[in-house]
């Protein structure tokens, strides 16, 4: 094992980037890439399993993520990325991998059943649509990581990797892949500007790439209490958006904030006011560093240039024990 350990995570590029990403994975990414020998990609063929038909802003969403990633505090110098479809090794370790993996593995996975009725609009009654975990294992084991950053909801996915590992190693009678591990992190879950789940199709989202205007007209627009009409009335913080997002965004002041609201001493304009000059704190030298990075789009093209060659030598080292054990290596 590598003396830090590995560890790999991803993310598909399929919009702007919001509040409930960066404390959902970013926020966890920036601290883990002090600590482990991280590799962070762009899932491009991810989206392809739930987006192929229209991929018109493929390249455009590539290079914002990585711009959200950059302007968030991820630095290449601590950490590698990479573009998934520009690592050409990806398709041909899914390829083997789909060889001998039993359909049964992938039609119990939860998420597969429970994304078919959710996204009933997109037709991914595909192929390609039921083989992601195995692509997804394929993305872990290609670095042999050891650790994969996941929350509760998502150790059946690192299961069946770790299935795939071991039944590629009993096949082959080789070690050629460690089984990762879970690297559990308790996510926070922020809910969107209206209460329900933030989300890009629930369009109650606030983006990394919103300017400071633009938050703050979106904070003074959240819904609060609906039984407040005057500032006097007793509030219920536990039934208002904004008092969930104090939570994170105001720790110092969030039990004066309850005892306030309780007792009809603080407005909802107010405390939205105090919100958005705490979540301007965060905000604001994000958007000020993206405004800088989108200026230098060369810039980024080669920190994924250097990123795809370092994870371009791992995947070839990788490739070519897969191809020895399975005696596929004849010229
Ligand atoms: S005072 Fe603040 S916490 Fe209380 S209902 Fe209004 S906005 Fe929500």
């Amino acid at each position: 094992m590598d003396k830090k350990g590995t560890v790999l995570s991803g993310m598909r590029p399929t919009g702007a980037l919001h509040l409930g990403n960066y404390f959902g994975a970013l926020e966890n990414w920036i601290r883990l890439q002090d600590k482990y020998n991280c590799y962070f990609f762009v899932a491009d063929y991810h989206a392809l399993t739930t987006g192929y038909e229209n991929t018109d802003d493929y390249k455009d969403n590539i290079t914002n993520l990585l711009v959200d990633w950059l302007a968030a505090g991820l630095d290449p110098e601590k950490c590698t990325f990479f573009v998934q479809s520009c690592i050409k090794e990806h398709a041909e370790l899914h390829l083997l991998f789909s060889m001998n993996l039993p359909l049964s593995w992938l039609y119990r996975c939860p998420t597969y059943k429970d994304q078919l009725t959710q996204l009933k609009d997109k037709n991914i009654a595909t192929y390609g649509f039921l083989g992601y975990p195995c692509l997804m294992a394929t993305d872990i084991l290609m670095y042999k990581a050891d650790f994969v950053p996941v929350g509760e909801d998502q150790l059946p996915h690192l299961e069946i990797t770790r299935e795939i590992a071991r039944r590629f190693n009993y096949l082959y009678k080789s070690e050629v892949f460690p089984e990762p591990q879970p690297l559990l992190t308790k996510a926070k879950v922020l809910p969107g500007l209206d209460g329900r789940k933030m989300s890009k199709s629930y369009n109650n989202t606030i983006a990394l790439s919103d300017s400071p205007d633009v938050v703050r007209k979106k904070i003074m627009s959240m819904v609060t209490d609906p039984a407040r009409i005057h500032k006097t009335d007793p509030g219920h913080p536990e039934v208002c958006s904004v008092f969930s997002y104090h939570k994170l965004f105001s720790e110092d002041q969030v039990a004066e904030i309850e005892h306030d609201c309780r007792n009809g001493k603080i407005g909802c304009v107010a405390c939205k006011k105090k919100l958005a000059d705490n979540i301007a704190e965060l905000l604001t030298p994000i958007y000020e560093r993206r405004q800088q990075w989108l200026k230098r789009t060369d810039d980024i093209k080669d920190i994924i240039i250097e990123g795809n060659k370092k994870a371009r030598m791992k995947a070839e080292e990788t490739m070519a024990e897969v191809r020895r054990v399975m005696k596929i290596d004849w010229i």
